[in-house]
């Protein structure tokens, strides 16, 4: 077993302070947006053998150039020199000489942007074709980084914002409906775009109502940027909202961070959530969300594709997106936990690459079986725990985190003798087994 050091994003829309105050260490002073523990190429964890432990204490943080001495590797060279002892046959066989999963902190201080994640035939098509053509792996305008799907969840720590997948048309049409009252109401000339999105989203055909309102939408222009901000203006000045205030509130808080973005008012055709701390989605490819605030954890299948659909001042490629949306209403994909033995909580999405597993061990409490098949992450977020294992012992203390290999299962994870508060701790494996 490794402990890990991991790679801190920073990306502007991240909590400064979240993160650091769950994993108990000092805030860097800028944002943090996303604690990525595995082996991504773009930012893998570094293992640690007892040596570099010793080296690296008092260090942190990310880096770049992992000298193969010391102790210190980089956790996808650690599992390239030997895939089967560190992942396990089953998992080399199903998903190849790699981790499959990537388990992330995240904390959202304001929006991200809205998103769609690719299906595997596109990813690999996708990722084949941009090679070809020689975009560079860096370049704004490169859709696909890898050539694996990604589909994620995320469990609140926090109460936890977000958009999820496109609501049933009749609604998203009722809000339009609403703010036309608005308008009319307020004396107010009505853009021409409302007229227009009420009679897209009339069709009796639900998936064509969507698509061509999101189309609509997506293509961007001066239509949409003045009607966004016409909308908003009655909505700031006191337009009466009920019974979508949530969904309002939401369209002047996005029109603020990204005036006039296409964004802003296709939030009104997705689910508005509101997770309460310890529940938890999934998101399948083609599902369309954008997570705004609070802080998760968030689990995905190891990849970095994202088709952005708004709320971002990074490149959209329109006609990529509309190719991986899915112009389905769903109901919210709420993921609801099965209590294992002991009263642990298993995460069980419909994806093979990984499940989750929530660890809660009360001073004293017995030991809980890893929930493991192939490799496996573990991150402490309160607490201390040790973890024992058939090779051997390593203790993980407030905002550690380890790496499990596959050789050296099965793990059981036990309370420190003499805590006194209670551990809580997350672990990722994958879902080759049931
Ligand atoms: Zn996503």
């Amino acid at each position: 077993m490794y402990e890990l050091e991991n790679v801190l994003r920073p990306y502007a829309w991240g909590s400064t302070t979240a993160i650091a105050g769950l994993l108990g260490r000092p805030a860097s002073g800028g944002p943090e947006a996303e604690l990525w523990i595995g082996a991504h190429p773009d930012s893998p964890s570094v293992a640690l053998s007892p040596a570099g432990k010793r080296a690296a204490s008092g260090s942190g943080g990310a880096h770049a150039a992992v000298p193969d001495d010391g102790g210190r590797l980089a956790l996808d060279e650690l599992i390239d020199r030997d895939p089967e002892h560190y992942l396990g046959a089953e998992s080399v066989a199903a998903f190849g000489p790699r981790l499959p999963f990537l388990l992330k902190v995240l904390a959202a201080e304001s929006p991200l942007s809205l998103q769609v994640h690719p299906t595997p035939d596109q990813a690999r098509a996708g990722f084949a074709r941009e090679e070809a053509a020689g975009v560079d792996r860096s370049a704004t305008e490169r859709n696909y980084k890898d050539a694996f799907h990604k589909p994620e969840m995320i469990f609140a720590l926090t109460p936890f914002e977000a958009l999820c997948g496109f609501r049933p048309a009749a609604e998203s049409r009722a809000v339009f409906q609403l703010l036309a009252a608005d308008f009319a109401l307020a004396g107010l000339e009505l853009p021409p775009l409302v007229p227009q999105l009420l009679e897209d989203l009339a069709q009796p055909d639900g998936h064509n109502a969507l698509r061509t309102a999101f189309e609509r939408l997506i293509a961007g222009g001066t239509d949409v940027s003045e009607a966004t901000a016409a909308i908003v203006a009655a909505l700031v000045s006191g337009a009466p909202t009920a019974p979508y205030q949530a969904e309002l509130s939401t369209v002047v808080t996005l029109h603020h961070a990204y005036p006039g973005d296409p964004g802003v008012l296709i939030s009104l055709l997705l689910n508005r959530i509101s997770l309460a701390p310890g529940e938890a989605v999934y998101l399948p490819a083609g599902n369309v969300h954008a997570y705004l605030h609070g802080l998760g954890i968030e689990v995905m299948a190891s990849s970095d594709n994202v088709l952005r659909g708004g709320l971002t001042p990074k490149f959209v490629d329109v006609p990529e997106l509309l190719k991986t949306v899915e112009f389905e209403a769903v109901a919210v994909p709420m993921l609801s936990p099965e209590t294992t033995m002991l009263g642990q909580e298993l995460f069980r999405p419909p994806f093979r690459e990984f499940q989750l597993q929530r660890i809660v061990l009360a001073p004293g409490a017995e030991p809980v079986p890893l929930a493991q098949s192939g490799a496996a992450a573990i991150l402490v977020v309160s607490g201390s725990v040790l973890l024992d294992s058939p090779k051997g012992d390593l203790q993980l203390g407030h905002g550690a985190s380890a790496f499990l290999p596959a050789a050296e299962a099965p793990v059981n994870v036990h309370a420190v003798s003499g805590a006194t508060g209670t551990a809580l701790a997350f672990a990722v494996t994958t879902a080759l087994k049931d």
